[in-house]
């Protein structure tokens, strides 16, 4: 018997090759057959501001229980933002992400960063029927932290946005609940629940990340800015 909902396990942030070697290539295949192993049934692509690994992942699932999200990790001056398709939607995807449309600028050897704000890329991503969300939201350096307030409570009232990565579950005890110790996000969380009553608070509180990423591949090490935000597991509270 079904209780209405259906939960899966799902890895939304998924770098399929390093900054450090930007024409790396690690076989997907063994990203698809070590997702089937750990469960889970939903992968996102999300390399650095490129999609240029999107189609091959899709097709090394094609036959398999797993749907392959097409999707791109940008970075901003404000941090980094997923925006993921659904598979049918990958043309969006593809005029979105490339990077005179992003706006892409080179800031050093291996990076390069959007010029557009956040809530400008959230704005389109929702417009072009994708989903937005924020990556390692509560990371040292992170989104929380560079927005100025009045943007933080733009962004988390946005209708636009689909949700919160967080790079620990620990933020998530006190974030967005009557006790947050940041009056500026608390009063955005409040907002929030007044504009979107009917946007289940499970959406917000139940994503966190899992550090499984030594189990797919070594050499996609160094791709995120912090060693635990490459995989992406998604539970029900
Ligand atoms: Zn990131
Ligand atoms: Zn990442």
């Amino acid at each position: 018997m079904s209780a209405g909902a259906t939960f899966v396990r799902a890895d939304l942030h998924v770098h399929t090759f390093p900054d450090n070697d930007p024409e790396g290539a690690p076989d997907l295949q063994a990203y698809v057959d070590t997702a089937l192993a750990r469960e889970v049934s939903v992968l996102g692509i999300t390399d650095h501001n490129t999609i240029r690994r999107v189609r091959e992942a899709m097709k090394a699932a094609k036959g398999k229980p797993l749907l392959v999200l097409p999707g791109v990790e940008i970075s901003t001056h404000e941090g980094h933002l997923l925006a993921l398709f659904g598979p049918a939607n990958l043309n969006a995807l593809e005029a979105f992400a490339n990077p005179d449309k992003l706006k892409l600028v080179r800031v050093s050897d291996t990076e390069q960063r959007s010029s557009r704000s956040l809530l400008d890329l959230v704005d389109e991503i929702a417009r072009v029927g994708g989903l937005a969300i924020p990556a390692h939201f509560d990371a040292a350096d992170g989104i929380n932290e560079k927005l100025q307030p009045s943007a933080l409570a733009d962004l988390l009232r946005h209708s636009g946005l689909a949700g919160l990565e967080f790079a620990k579950s620990e933020a998530l005890k006190e974030w967005f609940t009557d006790s947050d110790p940041n009056p500026h996000r608390r009063t955005a969380w409040k907002a929030r629940q007044a504009v979107d009553e009917l946007r289940e608070r499970g959406l917000w509180r139940g994503v966190f990340k899992h550090r499984l990423h030594q189990c797919v591949s070594g050499s996609t090490e160094s791709a995120p800015p912090s060693s635990g935000t490459r995989l992406t597991i998604s539970t029900p509270r």
